[in-house]
């Protein structure tokens, strides 16, 4: 199993990239933000919970993502590998998540962390609020709300796996594909 994590703050194109990693390596994408989502368009006890804390760009309680995490990977046990995005979002998060992977032998092999200023994760946030009908884009307080989120609470992961040596950094600025063949270059060199 070949397991990575792509890390970032909101609106540096962990989403984009993932659609394009997963195709390629045929990983099993796994993003909390997106089962978060599914939750709320389902109008679940979970959903309705987590859209409230959603709206005013905190972070939802860990017990809650790790639990869906957990659940994801039960119902996959077949796949090849998994490429975690928005998840682990802090350091109990991450130490979860280490625990669920021993238990199947198959450890993180990289966390690729893309960088990206932060007048160009604003500008890129509001633009994808124009048309992604997400309503925690279109409101400037609660980007910066986010992003004051990943700063206090989600930048401790990256710590947290430099330990193992495992964080690599990847410029998240230029065109799709060539932040792509950034991502690829440094995944071929440990898949
Ligand atoms: P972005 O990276 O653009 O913020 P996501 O889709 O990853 O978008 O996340 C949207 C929101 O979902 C976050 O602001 C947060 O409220 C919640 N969320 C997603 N993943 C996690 C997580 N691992 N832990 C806590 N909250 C999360």
């Amino acid at each position: 199993m070949f397991n990575l994590i792509l890390f970032g703050p909101p609106g540096s194109g962990k989403g984009t990239q993932s659609e394009k990693l997963i195709a390629k390596y045929g990983l099993k994408h796994l993003s909390t933000g997106d089962l978060l989502r599914s939750e709320i368009s389902c109008q679940t006890p979970l959903g309705k919970e987590a859209k409230s804390i959603m709206d005013k760009g905190q972070l939802v309680p860990d017990e809650v993502v790790i639990g869906m995490i957990s659940s994801a990977l039960d119902a996959n046990p077949d796949a090849r590998g998994f490429l975690f995005d928005g998840f682990p979002r802090t350091a109990a998060q991450a130490e979860a998540l280490d625990k669920l992977l021993e238990l199947k032998e198959a450890p993180i092999a990289a966390m690729l962390a893309l960088e990206v200023s932060e007048d160009e994760l604003i500008k890129r946030l509001l633009k994808r609020g124009e048309t992604s009908g997400r309503s925690d884009d279109t409101n400037e307080v609660v980007i910066r709300a986010r992003i004051t989120e990943y700063h206090n609470k989600t930048a401790v992961v990256a710590d947290y796996y430099k330990k193992f040596d495992k964080v690599v950094m990847v410029k998240g600025e230029g065109t799709i594909d060539e932040i792509f063949n950034r991502l690829c270059t440094e995944i071929d060199k440990r898949a």
